[in-house]
């Protein structure tokens, strides 16, 4: 059976500086339309109850003025004359993306209101508010561009007076041959401008986790352990069978914790000063910007390093542990926020690392994260986790070691947990009635005088949690259709590929 991924391929524009006008002016054109389609939909919230190519006829019925539909009931033209119909197209195609995710996120937020309110407790959450500012980019659309080659592509742009064929010139990565071309999207970045088409690439579905973990036991997993402090990401690679091939430290959390910290104390600070509280406010839209760009290259450079790292040892399962909730702690404002963040960039890393996996046809999972720092890798025992220079007892949150007082083992924490990680994903698909005792670690065998029983002793004590992560979530590889979703805006605009993401 096929499968299919989707990557974006960014180019660089050569341009004259007024042309760089003539882009913006057409984005700022681009989502005046998105804005109004937006509204339009506001009032005919009905139109969502349709599918995205229904509700785009029902959209253009409601604003395109033609020969048998003369007065629309809220047209377009009174907005913006002269719309060139796929850059209409875009636009509603746009404005309904953002509205399904709106009115989606307005719902959920009715039912918890509605369910607080049934329980007689106060209900202080405010609604989800529609998008004040539009920054959308510009898709085009079939129509809107042609002559494409490695070098140039022919713009039709808005001028601020005309709609204008433009040439512009094109470098960098050129587009790979044999693959679906998506609409390219004109793209600003700080002050240039980009070209960025989505490719579409087909490949044979790759074998489940089951059918790979239960007929294979050389198939290669790679298994990450994310932390926010001192590695980003510790992955190692395994095999089914138990071998411990390779190990990777990725990343210099505090280094990165420290620079938003930093930027998060002087919002603080800034705040106190003018007086603004309100943290829905985009008050200090720099820093936030700042940290928002960090934290974004962050988590791409990570998720990168880690399907290269896979790919390196021909891995074709990666697995990482699920999230969990984040537990708020008690602290100062840039405490918090940075706790929120790197929370927030834990999901970003292994959202990026799933599609970019899904790319090299890799199939990301996860696994039931209850105590995965606390124990042993090799015989599952609870393990002490200490600092180095410190007696090797208790547990200390964070610490860098790990000891084994059952079966001796000694090492990183990280690269245990991670270890552990991939042991849960191979113990969910082998079969409990045989009795099988857990992937034995050929790599690291149990010294003598700890044998194989108290491995499986141990193994028994770990069955209700196996068994939980054998029901948490199955194969969770990503879809096509997950990996459009979870891409950047810009993916979203493929004219085939209607369903679009949420506002970011
Ligand atoms: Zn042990």
């Amino acid at each position: 059976m096929a499968a299919k991924s989707t990557t974006t391929i960014r180019q660089v524009l050569s341009y004259q500086p007024h042309q760089a006008a003539w882009f913006a002016a057409t984005q700022t054109l681009f989502n005046r339309v998105c804005a109004f389609y937006f509204e339009v939909i506001q009032t005919h919230e009905r139109v969502l109850d349709l599918s995205n190519k229904e509700a785009l006829t029902a959209l253009e019925k409601l604003t395109h003025a033609t020969q048998n539909n003369p007065a629309p009931v809220m047209a377009l033209q009174e907005v913006a004359q002269d719309i060139p119909a796929m850059f209409r197209r875009a636009a509603i195609n746009a404005a309904l993306g953002s509205a399904r995710s709106f009115f989606s996120h307005l719902s959920t937020w009715r039912k918890r209101k509605e369910k607080a309110l049934a329980k007689g407790k106060t209900f202080t959450e405010r609604p989800p508010v529609p998008p004040r500012t539009w920054d959308k980019s510009v898709p085009f659309y079939v129509g809107q561009w042609r002559e494409r080659t490695a070098s140039s592509i022919l713009l039709k742009i808005w001028t601020g007076t005309c709609w204008s064929w433009l040439k512009v010139r094109i470098t960098g990565r050129e587009l790979p041959t044999a693959t679906e071309l998506g609409s390219p999207s004109l793209i600003r970045r700080g002050k240039r401008w980009w070209l960025h088409t989505p490719i579409e690439k087909r490949f044979a579905r790759p074998a489940t986790i089951e059918q790979q973990v239960t007929t294979n036991p050389q198939t290669t997993i790679c298994a990450v352990d994310l932390n926010l402090d001192d590695h980003l990401a510790v992955c190692t690679i395994q095999t089914v069978e138990g071998t411990i091939l390779a190990t990777r430290f990725i990343g210099h959390g505090r280094e990165i914790s420290g620079f938003r910290k930093k930027q998060l104390g002087r919002i603080a600070r800034n705040r106190k000063q003018t007086g603004i509280i309100a943290e829905n406010e985009q008050d200090n839209v720099d820093f936030w910007n700042k940290i928002k760009h960090g934290d974004e290259h962050i988590a791409h450079l990570i998720s990168n390093r880690i399907v290269q790292f896979a790919q390196q040892h021909e891995a074709t399962i990666l697995v990482f542990e699920h999230l969990g909730n984040l537990k708020p702690t008690k602290g100062k404002y840039s405490k918090r926020g940075n706790e929120k963040r790197a929370y927030w960039m834990k999901g970003r890393i292994f959202a990026y690392a799933k599609y970019k996996a899904w790319n090299e046809q890799i199939i990301t999972s996860r696994v039931n994260p209850r105590n995965t720092s606390r124990e042993c890798a090799r015989c599952h025992a609870l393990v002490a986790r200490y600092q180095e220079g410190q007696p090797a007892e208790g547990y200390t949150q964070g610490a860098p070691l790990v000891l084994c007082q059952r079966c001796g083992m000694q090492g990183h924490a990280d690269r245990n947990a991670s270890l552990v990680i991939g042991q849960r994903l191979i113990t969910r698909y082998q079969q409990p009635s045989q009795g099988k005792p857990q992937a034995p670690l050929r790599a690291e065998r149990v010294s003598k005088g700890t044998g194989v029983e108290v491995c499986q002793e141990a193994k028994s004590k770990e069955e209700p949690s196996s068994l939980q992560a054998r029901h948490a979530d199955r194969n969770e590889h990503g879809t096509a259709q997950d990996v459009l979703l979870g891409m950047e805006k810009h993916t979203s605009d493929i004219p085939c590929q209607l369903r679009l993401p949420g506002e970011s």
